[in-house]
């Protein structure tokens, strides 16, 4: 069944800015905290994907939920702060990471008809959502950039208590030493050091 309580913006989550890559609270707090934290976003919709509303048992592919880390990021300063952990189906978490979704088809690790069913599927909730003519959709085959910012999403409804993303235009963007994370009040530099880091380290993985 599926329930008239979800949050399609959550779909709107940017990519995860690849300077925080290897900074996830899950990694930081531990698997104790995350196992608790997880636990508690899928109980709360009763295992309903938090985006689409589909219970786990009727999601598509995998019958199961995933738990994502959302962040407010601020495009002009770097600021990320971790606001929350929530419960989503397959399809709409890996909707939300196409960056990588992109990578595995890149590395023939999925299909392409699998890559192009995740990007319809969220493409979909979010014209239901916003309306046919919304220009905020993902296309496939794009290509990876550091920072994955959107100029429109200062437009979006946002509906999802404190989750913000800020872009303003007027001020020049954050470089990727701007990018740092903020969680429980304490602030965390990044991993790797500049973008070529982050090329050499994910090409090998
Ligand atoms: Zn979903
Ligand atoms: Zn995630």
């Amino acid at each position: 069944m599926r329930v008239n309580m979800p949050f399609p913006y959550l779909l709107l989550h940017p990519n995860i800015p690849k300077p925080l890559h290897g900074l996830a609270p899950r990694t930081i707090l531990g698997a104790k905290w995350w196992n608790k934290t997880k636990a508690q976003a899928k109980v709360k919709f009763d295992f309903h994907c938090w985006a689409c509303g589909v219970h786990q048992q009727e999601a598509k592919s995998k019958q199961w939920l995933e738990s994502h880390e959302c962040y407010s990021i601020n495009y002009n300063t770097g600021r990320s702060e971790y606001s929350g952990t929530v419960a989503l189906c397959h399809f709409c978490h890996n909707f939300i990471h196409d960056g990588r979704l992109l990578i595995l088809y890149q590395k023939n690790q999925i299909s392409e008809g699998y890559y192009l069913r995740i990007l319809a599927h969220g493409n979909n909730i979010l014209r239901n959502w916003l309306g046919k003519d919304t220009s905020i959709i993902k296309h496939p085959f794009e290509p990876n950039e550091p920072f994955c910012e959107h100029e429109d999403w200062h437009k979006v409804p946002q509906k999802f208590n404190n989750l913000t993303w800020v872009i303003n235009p007027r001020l020049p963007l954050a470089d990727w030493n701007d990018y740092h994370l903020i969680l429980e009040g304490i602030r965390y530099e990044r991993k790797h050091q500049t973008f070529q880091d982050w090329l050499n380290f994910y090409e090998q993985s």
